[in-house]
């Protein structure tokens, strides 16, 4: 057996018998199918540590927050200029006629966090009632809506993938109450024209699963079939204004990593 990393020496126990440490890895053990590394390597970089958060739903040291609740600088308005959502008490709340917002930074394949609220006053009907959305890529569109005993059709309800895709269940709270969104997103990939794999998402919504990893068709679309057109491989996250008085809190995205990355 080769111990490599322990040449520290021995542990004396309190016995006063010696006794070999524990190893810390190996470099005798097979090497893994399709990976480089050997089981249990040895040599293999420990994952990049980061901060976990103080609480759930908190970002952890690595995230990009784009709203923690002061102020919308990290947004602009697709119309090109300041975004014309309120910020108060901790929120932003969408303003009809200001036009969707989207962040200054740009991302591909991401883990995104969001917090929302649909208005407590239900008014409006179907597509209407508190409707607004989490654009990936201001393509993709992760539903947002008031779903909480809603009737509208399944592929637009909250957190759906609109237009394609309904959820595993609904899991939607009441209309005031605050809801999450935890995302993964892995984003498409274009060679010219060409697409050479398609976007993945999975969702949980309010803490449950909705998508599992579930293929997405393409740019979102009303009434039509979704299709990919090429695009950066990195893009700005869209909040979607539909009219509707949606708040929004706590917004923070990590970009995905792959193993073996410092
Ligand atoms: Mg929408």
């Amino acid at each position: 057996m080769v111990y490599r990393a322990v040449a520290a020496g021995l542990l004396v126990a309190a016995a006063g018998v010696p006794q070999t440490p524990p190893p810390i890895g190996y470099s005798d053990t097979p090497v893994l199918p399709g990976q480089k590394w050997r089981v249990h390597d040895i040599d293999r970089p420990r994952p990049r540590a980061i901060t976990a958060p103080a609480e759930a739903g908190k970002p952890p040291s690595d995230a990009v927050v784009l709203f923690d609740g002061r102020d919308l600088s990290k947004w602009a308005s697709e119309k090109g200029s300041a975004p014309g959502w309120k910020v108060e008490n901790g929120y932003c709340e969408v303003t009809a006629g200001a036009g969707s917002i989207v962040s200054k930074e740009k991302f591909g394949s991401a883990q995104i966090h969001i917090e929302w609220a649909a208005p407590s006053e239900v008014t409006g009907a179907s597509q209407g009632r508190g409707n607004s959305g989490v654009i990936i890529m201001s393509r993709y569109e992760i539903q947002v809506l008031d779903s909480y005993n809603h009737t509208s059709y399944a592929d637009g309800q909250a957190s759906a993938i609109y237009g394609q895709w309904p959820t595993l269940v609904n899991v939607s709270r009441k209309p005031g109450e605050w809801q999450t969104y935890d995302i993964v997103f892995d984003a498409p990939r274009f060679e010219g024209t060409k697409l050479l794999a398609p976007a993945y998402v999975t969702v949980f919504h309010n803490g449950v699963l909705t998508h599992h990893h579930q293929e997405i068709i393409g740019a979102v679309v009303h009434r039509a079939v979704a299709t990919y057109s090429p695009h950066a491989p990195e893009e700005p996250l869209m909040l979607q204004e539909h009219g509707n008085k949606v708040r929004y809190r706590n917004i923070w995205v990590r970009r995905l990593t792959g193993y073996d990355q410092r």
